[in-house]
């Protein structure tokens, strides 16, 4: 019976092909531009009018009180909601509705949409509109195969992911929309190629350097302590003798791809003495900050990731008094995995299995998406991400979706959701 409906809906995926294909297209025709957030309200829009049209209960959730809710660019998400026989389980299906800007060099318009030789072309049709689009139509493929759920599903378009999504997804649990006390299973549609299910990332730590020196007459440089001396011997011990060690270590999560399951460390900008602008006075620097961006593995922790950081400033002004450092966190993510054993995981493996005759590949993503807020926030351990689109396209130029992985994907989230709401 269950084989039967599966075979109906993926039947009714591949009659909607052309559907999928205009809504996606639809949704990517809205610059939803970030920085600095445009057309929110019009993209959510464009989802919500679907959603409200495929019998979803829809509500707008602007994120009132965060800074960067502005009139001139208001943070709107929505969710609808699809009830089931019963209430619960329910899966969430989450896509943010932003896109990074689309930069110089495209052979079309990244707005317009453009379908050729099987790929729709655009920003956002990979990372992450097409994941948007084929999680609406998985859900409405099983409506029009007739099907009855058991439970019910959320589905929501958010805002600023791309930015860490502190308007978007971790404002909603923060009102409690999102939580384990409502929700069971939530499905992130980012494109981690059609096969392939994302069981979570690693850790970061960004953290600024400050270095303190002494001013005095540049003529006279002896006279003080040089800040940008003690910032270039931070950058410098940090390559001769942390960088080595952190690449020593691996995490047994499958991240891909493979170099990034060492321990990394970026030190991403350095800043000293005066601005860079001519002309300059003669000044030896008493100020330099260096950001880092390290990387971290489940199995290291944040502690210890910090307390490399500081051991090495601690060494460094042990051996020379003269330099001194001050370390302040920016911004801390703790690494997230979905449980072994999931039942959601499961339920995706043989999704892929039902639509790609193999099973699915576990990985884990070398970034952080929006699973650390379902998970850290929200509380719900069961997410993962799941989409179509290649991930090494998101964010380039010339970015597509392949019309073909669309409708494959669209497929496993129809095969998923019946597992997972049991379905008849
Ligand atoms: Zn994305």
């Amino acid at each position: 019976m269950a084989e039967r409906l599966l075979e109906r809906a993926f039947a009714e995926v591949d009659a909607a092909r052309d559907e999928l294909v205009d809504f996606c297209a639809r949704l990517v025709r809205v610059p939803s531009v970030n920085p600095p957030g445009e057309g929110y309200r019009e993209c959510a829009e464009v989802l919500g009018a679907e959603l409200s049209r495929f019998g979803f209960e829809v509500a707008y959730h602007e994120a009132a009180g965060r800074p960067e809710h502005t009139k001139q660019h208001p943070r709107v998400n929505v969710i609808g909601r699809l009830r089931g026989e019963r209430d619960r389980p329910r899966v969430h299906l989450n896509g943010h509705i932003d896109m990074v800007p689309p930069g110089t060099g495209w052979s079309v318009d990244p707005f317009a949409a453009v379908l050729r030789g099987g790929r729709l072309h655009g920003r956002g049709t990979a990372d992450m509109k097409g994941g948007i689009a084929a999680a609406v139509y998985a859900v409405e493929a099983l409506r029009r195969a007739g099907a009855t759920f058991g439970g019910s599903i959320d589905l929501s378009g958010t805002v600023d992911e791309e930015s860490g999504g502190e308007a978007g997804v971790a404002w909603l649990c923060e009102q409690g929309l999102v939580s384990a006390d409502n929700t069971d299973y939530a499905i992130i549609p980012e494109p981690l190629n059609p096969d392939r299910v994302c069981i979570g990332h690693r850790g970061v730590y960004w953290s600024r350097v400050v270095a303190h020196g002494r001013i005095a007459h540049g003529s006279m440089p002896f006279l003080g302590s040089s800040a940008i001396e003690h910032i270039a011997h931070f950058v410098e011990r940090v390559h001769s003798e942390l960088v080595p060690s952190l690449s020593g270590r691996t995490t047994s999560m499958p991240v891909m791809p493979p170099d990034a399951r060492r321990a990394t460390l970026n030190v991403n900008s350095i800043q000293g003495g005066q601005a860079g602008q001519w002309p300059q006075t003669p000044c030896v620097a008493d100020r330099a900050e260096a950001i880092v961006e390290r990387r971290f593995l489940l199995e290291e922790g944040f502690e210890q990731a910090k307390g490399e950081i500081i051991a090495l400033l601690e060494r460094a002004h042990s051996e020379n008094a003269e330099r001194r450092y001050d370390l302040e966190d920016l911004l801390v993510v703790h690494p997230v995995q979905t449980p072994e054993g999931s039942e959601l995981v499961r339920a995706l493996d043989g999704a892929v299995q039902s639509v790609f005759g193999r099973a699915a590949q576990l990985i884990a993503s070398p970034g952080t998406y929006d699973q650390k807020h379902f998970a850290r926030l929200g509380g719900i351990e069961h997410t993962v991400a799941y989409g179509p689109g290649i991930l090494e396209l998101a964010h380039q130029v010339d970015e597509y979706v392949a019309v073909d992985d669309l409708v494959a994907s669209t497929k496993v989230l129809a095969a998923a959701l019946l597992d997972l709401l049991d379905a008849r």
